[in-house]
């Protein structure tokens, strides 16, 4: 790509850094310009038109262009564009959300906290954690376990929960109280002759392992996602998550379930929870919960937690934790309408319809002999890119995601995993023309 003086690529150039971005090959090559948005598709400044196979960031379920989300966020920002909720004061968009995500909640909650970012919400839920453990005097009971190949955001603290290296390296971390278990992604890490049951059986003993090692005394939380989506689009085999919740419970370790991802349709059911049979005593939620047209998260905790951290901000005076756009009213109010969005057209029936032809597509792209393996749930997926000579990891997938914009297709390289992850609002035949796009954009790469 040229770039034009003065264009808005040479400007992005000259004044922005961006997220996961190599910052050098960014100065060398520019990035691309996005324009607009509409349906499943968004455009470049060229006008050259993509079906968003990743909406966004796993985020925009309600679709690109959607009127009714402008209009909410017109309609509070005329009316009360902002107001904390520190110090006892409250509005009613983050009433109503507070309010509708206990009620829709997969299992019993309590209380609804706001955030701005999953990250935020994932290191709300570590310092909850770590606030309850004092509050009944286990001031030792800090440990948090996470996954090998887990995501849960870029903060000091969820950055530490993530499980990836690049999200620690030459930044310092993990933190200390955070110890990662093994990943359950089955192809990859079975031993020889390791049938999947036996797996699942060395995961859940993995995880009972290292609490044992620790000391149950001092392990106090699990965090996992239902899917994991950053790491690669890995949906864990039957009976893992029945196994490891055994272990949680029979040590007395809280569950926090990632569900910034799953969450609001992703998996099928309104709640990867659900699809999953979990039981989490916390849950995190963001991107869908907005379709991203505003930046909100959650933090849902049940009694179990709610009631210590009540006793000790009684003991102290205060809960000593919030950001200044915590329940932001337009974002509450744009989260509200999108939910409503999500319910009155039924988009999870939507991806439970779909995820048949979306998950058989997926099959049979896993039959072309470029390619390794294929997972998925519900409206969410990925086929790996088989191991090739000459190429070192990633590198398949790096040179796979320009061919597939070429046909018009954005998707999403996690290593030599193509990640798929469209709108909740695509149709069974833009399903097809997705995959069709895929297909050539494949063929181009043998
Ligand atoms: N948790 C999960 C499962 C995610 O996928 C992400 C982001 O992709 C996060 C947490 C972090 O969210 P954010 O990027 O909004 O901080």
């Amino acid at each position: 790509m040229t770039i034009q003086p003065n264009s808005l690529e040479a400007r992005d150039k000259a004044y922005h850094l961006h997220s996961y971005t190599n910052a050098r090959a960014l100065e060398r090559d520019g990035a691309l310009v996005i324009e607009r948005g509409e349906g499943i598709y968004v455009y470049d400044n060229a006008g050259k038109q993509y079906i968003e196979g990743m909406a966004g960031l796993w985020s925009v379920g309600v679709g690109f262009g959607e009127n009714r989300l402008v209009e909410a966020a017109a309609k509070q920002m005329a009316k009360l564009p902002y107001y904390h909720t520190f110090t006892a004061r409250t509005h009613s968009p983050s009433v109503e959300l507070a309010e509708k995500l206990i009620q829709m909640a997969p299992v019993p909650m309590s209380k609804a906290y706001f955030t701005n970012s999953g990250s935020e919400a994932n290191d709300t839920a570590m310092k909850i954690v770590w606030y309850r453990s004092n509050a009944l005097g286990k001031p030792d009971k800090k440990k948090i376990i996470s996954r090998t190949k887990g995501y849960h955001g870029v903060t000091i603290a969820s950055a530490s929960l993530t499980g990836l290296p690049n999200n620690h390296r030459s930044f310092d971390l993990p933190l200390a109280r955070v110890l990662h278990t093994s990943c359950p992604h089955y192809r990859v890490f079975k031993t020889e002759g390791e049938t999947e049951a036996q797996f699942v059986e060395r995961c859940a003993q993995d995880l009972e392992d290292l609490i044992l090692k620790e000391g149950p005394d001092t392990v106090a939380a699990f965090i996992g996602e239902p899917v994991m989506g950053a790491g690669g689009v890995i949906v864990p085999p039957a009976g893992y998550w029945e196994a490891i919740q055994k272990v949680l419970k029979k040590y007395d370790v809280l569950f926090i379930a990632d569900e910034v991802i799953c969450g609001f349709g992703r998996t099928g059911n309104m709640f990867g929870t659900t699809t999953f049979d979990l039981q989490p005593d916390m849950i995190t939620l963001s991107k869908q919960i907005s379709s991203s047209y505003q930046p909100i998260s959650a933090l849902l905790i049940n009694e179990n937690v709610y009631q210590p951290l009540a006793d000790e901000s009684a003991k102290i005076g205060t809960f000593g934790h919030g950001v200044t756009a915590a329940g932001h009213p337009v974002a509450a109010a744009v989260a509200l309408e999108n939910i409503a969005i999500i319910e009155e057209r039924d988009l999870v029936g939507n991806v439970k319809a779909l995820s048949p032809k979306f998950l058989a597509r997926l099959k049979t792209i896993g039959e072309n002999p470029l390619v390794i393996e294929t997972r998925g749930v519900g409206l969410i997926g990925a086929f790996e890119l088989a191991p090739r000579e000459g190429f070192t990891a990633g590198q398949l997938g790096a040179k796979l995601v320009p061919l597939l914009m070429e046909e018009g297709v954005i998707s999403r390289a996690i290593g030599d995993s193509m990640a798929f992850c469209p709108p909740m609002i695509i149709t069974d035949e833009q399903v097809d023309t997705m995959f069709d796009k895929v297909e050539r954009g494949l063929e181009t790469f043998a």
